[in-house]
């Protein structure tokens, strides 16, 4: 029997606003209720969905933690009736907040197990990024063997969780982002087009590889990227937005590119998705990637891990741009 304690340290936000601070706060310990398993967090991802909320402009949905942190790994200290056989297991998966602290609450529909000498860090950088990419390439983008597929931010989390199960379907793959050490990890990864859209027009560059246009965008840019892909389409191709990193304005949008392809423009969202919805989509990725990623054939791009205390320099790092695949704290 593990005895837990009635309090956690957690990271909390101080002065939400462009100003904010993290900090150190007790709280209690929360309590699972009947579908959801108690979480020792070893580790918990950072995503800029934190740097986000820290700043005011992405309130946690109703009714679910304040505290920062979209995915754990750690070990099940305690769990709904119906889902004992988690105990003492090692897991990770998407948590709704909640996820920078000692303890965290994760819905058993949402818990994938710890693959074979994974670290906990590894674990705690694969749920949020390979869920997102299964969502929009296959969930949503219907990626097929063969077809091509344009993945912006290449070298992002996101993205180099994308290119993997993009290369694993058979797509083929062209990326865009901003240097040429994070083109490397791209190409590394399996792209087989990858263009610095910082000294080259991407519209261009992938016109002139294939004249036959592209199927499938992901693009957490938008802005004015958004009428620059609608030109780059095959017939029945789609745009997914998954972020609007780059301004939520169209300016001077023309449709007609778009419609003269049947092109579709889709945006996607993941946290604030059903519980059902992301237990479906857990097991889904599960069923058609959990052996790859134990054979690490597929994995996560790990750059750096911080002690939690230390979340502040994360983010700091996150929002310079300067990151290639994922950070994660260590408790
Ligand atoms: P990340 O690892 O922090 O990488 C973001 C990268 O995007 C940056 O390093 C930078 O790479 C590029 N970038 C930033 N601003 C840009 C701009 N204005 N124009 C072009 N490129 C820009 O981020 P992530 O975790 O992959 O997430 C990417 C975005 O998706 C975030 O906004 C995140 O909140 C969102 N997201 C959405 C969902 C969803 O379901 N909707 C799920 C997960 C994440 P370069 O140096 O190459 O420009």
């Amino acid at each position: 029997m593990v005895s837990i304690p009635a309090t956690m340290q957690v990271i909390a936000v101080e002065n939400a606003g462009k100003d904010s601070t993290l900090r150190i706060e007790q709280r209690a310990v929360p309590q699972p209720s009947a579908e959801q398993l108690l979480v020792k967090v070893a580790a918990a991802g950072i995503n800029r969905a934190d740097l986000m909320q820290r700043r005011g402009l992405y309130p946690p949905p109703e009714g679910e933690s304040d505290i920062l942190g979209l995915e754990v790994a750690g070990v099940v200290v305690a769990a709904g009736p119906l889902h004992k056989s988690w105990l003492g297991k090692a897991v990770f998966g998407l948590v709704p907040g909640g996820g920078y602290a000692e303890y965290a609450l994760l819905h058993a529909g949402h818990a994938m197990a710890v693959p074979a000498g994974y670290s906990m860090a590894e674990a705690a950088a694969t749920a949020e990024v390979f869920l997102t990419a299964y969502q929009l390439l296959c969930s949503i983008g219907n990626l097929q063997t063969n077809q091509r597929v344009l993945i912006h931010a290449g070298a992002s989390g996101v993205g180099t969780a994308a290119i993997q199960l993009a290369k694993a379907i058979g797509a083929k793959v062209a990326v865009t982002a901003s240097s040429a050490e994070k083109l490397a990890i791209c190409t590394a990864l399996g792209a087989e087009l990858a263009i610095n859209y910082k000294t080259t027009a991407f519209e261009q560059e992938l016109a002139s590889h294939w004249p036959q246009g592209v199927d499938l965008v992901l693009d957490p840019v938008a802005g004015e990227y958004i009428s620059r892909e609608m030109r780059l389409l095959a017939m029945d191709g789609k745009i997914v937005l998954y972020a609007m990193m780059g301004g939520h304005d169209i300016p001077q949008l023309n449709l007609a590119p778009l419609f003269k392809r049947r092109g579709q423009l889709i945006c996607s969202t993941l946290r604030n998705r059903s519980n059902r919805y992301k237990t479906n989509l857990t097991q889904a990725f599960s069923q058609a990637f959990a052996t790859m990623l134990a054979q690490r054939q597929i994995q996560p791009v790990l750059q750096q891990q911080f002690d939690w205390r230390q979340a502040q320099i994360a983010h700091q790092l996150m929002a310079s741009n300067a990151t290639i695949g994922k950070l994660v704290l260590t408790f």
